[in-house]
């Protein structure tokens, strides 16, 4: 099956920023195989979309989510990470697998409509009892239809051992550790079109040990698989390290072997001149995550700065406590807002902030040969927007109406060549039902910690 693209405005992403005023894609077996100027022929049997008055992108790629967190929006509005955190676990101990599977399906259907075609969601809560989250997870991302990068994360420095969340949520280091290879040797794909990928993601500083991070950095390279952890979040964060550790955040990551091409840090806000410079030389990714920064007043993270040393930026919204709005497409705006906020308004260009979305996601994860960019060869992840409807008709740049404008509905969203929106519509799960499904896990998680409305 093949589909065509025809008389769209193409930006590909790809090495040079190619981009066709009227061009073409081409998509056959799942695989682009054609891109360029003008109109492509079709053939008896191909899906012919006319591109006039739409701009195409590559899929957007998320690399930071909780998906659970979708079960536990509204909370705790003022708070500081750590206070908001702190007022957060007892509700997060509730959750189980099917919680786990109305968030997964919930969150990534409202990905997939703000144009995301992968997302990485960083797990880390396992109370016992709960379940076979994994499954889960990996079964939502099936459902949706979108790439899921699942990042098994752990805790395993509870309370009592100086860390912030209650003992009563973290697991002991080798139950962790177990359940990371396990989770690695069961569903993790490294084939070009993979739709499951698995990374190993101790939570944080002040929630992992690092023991944990040491052996789980060692259990990542055994097995080729990425590394993702939060780090220099807030200035919390940072005086936890230096009290508990004697150093920065990031010098904490240096020394348990946490910086590399396969490691993707999030967020990465509070970062010292020197310090932007290692990450430079270590290729190691940042997931920056505007909205959520903004939303708990964490900073603003120094994008400009870590783009020109050659660190692979990519974008990600966080758990949808922390950001209520949850769709990745918003995020290139913010993110270009918050750069210029902090850099002025030459920080940044709207095509820069598309590449996060895009290519510097891919990048992060890990993937930056098969999917981020619309190039012969990679996988069809591709996003077709409309932009000759009321709010962007006449503007003169399509990129500008995507990246400044408000969100451009949504006419196609391919993963893989196959179709997961269509006319702003989910082709592959009921929207409604999805919905029903998080209202009803949201209730059951504010009931089991006692929340009243
Ligand atoms: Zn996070």
């Amino acid at each position: 099956m093949r589909t065509v693209i025809n008389g769209a405005h193409v930006a590909t992403v790809d090495g040079s920023g190619t981009e066709y005023a009227s061009g073409h894609v081409v998509v056959e077996d799942g695989v682009i195989v054609a891109v360029g100027d003008g109109a492509a022929e079709t053939r008896e049997g191909d899906q012919v979309v006319n591109g006039s008055g739409c701009l195409v992108t590559p899929g957007l790629v998320n690399t930071h989510h909780h998906l659970y967190q979708w079960a536990t929006r509204g909370y705790a509005q003022q708070a500081t990470l750590f206070e908001w955190l702190v007022a957060l676990y007892p509700v997060w101990s509730g959750i189980d697998e099917r919680v786990v599977a109305a968030t997964t399906s919930a969150g990534l259907a409202w990905m997939a409509k703000s144009g995301c075609t992968t997302a990485a969601d960083h797990h880390y809560v396992f109370p016992s009892g709960s379940g076979d989250i994994m499954a889960a997870l990996v079964d939502g991302g099936k459902r949706v239809g979108t790439r899921l990068h699942v990042v098994r994360g752990s805790m395993d420095c509870g309370k009592s051992q100086g860390g912030l969340p209650p003992d009563s949520i973290v697991e002991s280091t080798e139950q962790a550790l177990l359940a990371t290879e396990e989770a690695i040797t069961t569903y993790h794909d490294a084939s070009p079109g993979s739709r499951v990928q698995i990374a190993v993601g101790p939570c944080s500083p002040f929630s992992a040990s690092g023991e944990l991070m040491r052996e789980g950095a060692a259990l990542a390279r055994r097995h080729g698989v990425q590394m993702h952890t939060h780090l220099a979040e807030t200035t919390d964060e940072e005086e936890h390290c230096v009290e508990q550790f004697g150093c920065t955040p990031l010098e904490y990551a240096d020394k348990l072997g946490w910086l590399g091409p396969d490691v993707w840090l999030a967020h990465g806000i509070h970062f010292s001149d020197k310090e932007i410079q290692r990450l430079g030389a270590t290729k190691t990714g940042v997931a920056h995550c505007p909205s959520s920064n903004a939303r708990l007043g964490a900073g603003i993270a120094r994008v400009r700065d870590l783009l020109d040393v050659g660190c692979p930026v990519g974008l990600g919204v966080d758990g949808a406590a922390s950001n209520e709005a949850g769709g990745l497409g918003d995020e290139l705006r913010q993110s270009l807002y918050l750069a210029r906020l902090r850099g002025g308004p030459a920080a940044i260009t709207a095509r820069e902030s598309l590449w996060l979305g895009t290519m510097g996601g891919a990048k992060c994860l890990g993937r930056g040969d098969h999917i981020g960019s619309i190039e012969v060869g990679k996988q069809a992840d591709v996003a077709v927007w409309r932009v000759d409807g009321l709010a962007h008709a006449g503007i003169t740049d399509p990129v500008a109406a995507l990246v400044l404008g408000s969100l451009p509905p949504l006419d196609l969203l391919l993963v893989g060549g196959e179709t997961v929106v269509r006319l702003g519509q989910l082709t592959t799960v009921d929207e409604e039902l999805v919905a029903a499904d998080l209202a009803a896990a949201s209730r059951l998680l504010a009931d089991r910690a006692g929340v009243t409305a």
